[in-house]
């Protein structure tokens, strides 16, 4: 469902992204990790265009992501994202921001959306807070409300950009639950994070960058026990 080939991408003279190659079958789950700086978010990114790449090729549910903005808009209504930092409009209630991108990009009636919207708010489990505005909600509260937002556009494929990283310890476990929830029900999934246990559980294959390249990839168990690059072993010995 994605094809990523030969990519490239250069801040300026900065080659951040260097001759990337993934591909993602529909319902795989990747975790991609990496140190700090290491081009994981930038990569990511690229896959629903919120930045562009100057060579090779993205293919995300059939379309190559061009500068053709019809494309552009077709891949991101397939292509959920959650953010570190929740991103969710303040001024608008829970129940709001879940409905927004349905009613004005799908097209869908605002009753139905409403409906729609309060189901993935049960699924994420804050029913209860969908007539509050983010500022009024925990941090793990917000990023499940972020969850639900990009669920209720009903996606092909999910990603996420160190969702719990910005989180307090308490919280944590409250978002890996929806993602390992969702993650059951078949979604497409590619998460950075670093977090070891959700990649061991949840995983189809560990990705691991550093410096823009793709530096080694594996099934969790192999990984983990069996890493085979010195800096894939020296970035698991700091995080471990
Ligand atoms: P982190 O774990 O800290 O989130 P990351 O792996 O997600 O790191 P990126 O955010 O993708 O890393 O950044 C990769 C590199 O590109 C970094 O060196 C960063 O400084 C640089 N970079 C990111 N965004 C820009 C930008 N808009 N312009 C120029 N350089 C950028
Ligand atoms: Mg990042």
């Amino acid at each position: 469902i994605i094809r990523v080939e030969g990519m490239n991408k250069w801040y300026g003279d900065f080659h951040v992204l260097k001759d990337l190659n993934l591909n993602v079958r529909q319902g795989e789950r990747i975790v991609i990790c990496g140190p700090s700086g290491s081009g994981k978010s930038t990569f990511i990114r690229c896959i629903n265009r919120l930045e562009e790449h100057q060579q090779g090729k993205i293919i995300v549910d059939n379309i190559e992501l061009t500068d053709d903005i019809r494309n552009i808009d077709t891949v991101r209504r397939e292509v959920g994202m959650v953010f570190q930092h929740f991103n969710l409009f303040p001024h608008l209630t829970v129940l709001e921001n879940c409905c927004l991108s349905p009613i004005w990009v799908r097209k869908t009636p605002r009753k139905a959306a409403e409906e729609a919207a309060m189901e993935y708010l049960e699924r994420v489990k804050i029913p209860d807070q969908a007539n509050k505005f983010p500022g009024q909600l925990s941090g793990g509260q917000q990023q499940r409300v972020a969850i639900a937002r990009a669920l209720c556009m009903k996606p092909k494929i999910m990603l996420f950009d160190e969702p719990t990283s910005a989180l307090d310890p308490e919280m944590i476990k409250e978002v890996l639950d929806v993602m390992i929830e969702l993650a059951g029900s078949g979604m497409t999934m590619i998460c950075v994070t670093h977090e070891m246990g959700f990649a061991k559980t949840v995983a189809d294959r560990v990705i691991f960058m550093d410096g823009g390249e793709i530096v080694e990839e594996a099934p969790p168990h192999e990984f983990f026990t069996n890493p085979q690059e010195p800096r894939t072993q020296k970035f698991l010995e700091q995080i471990l």
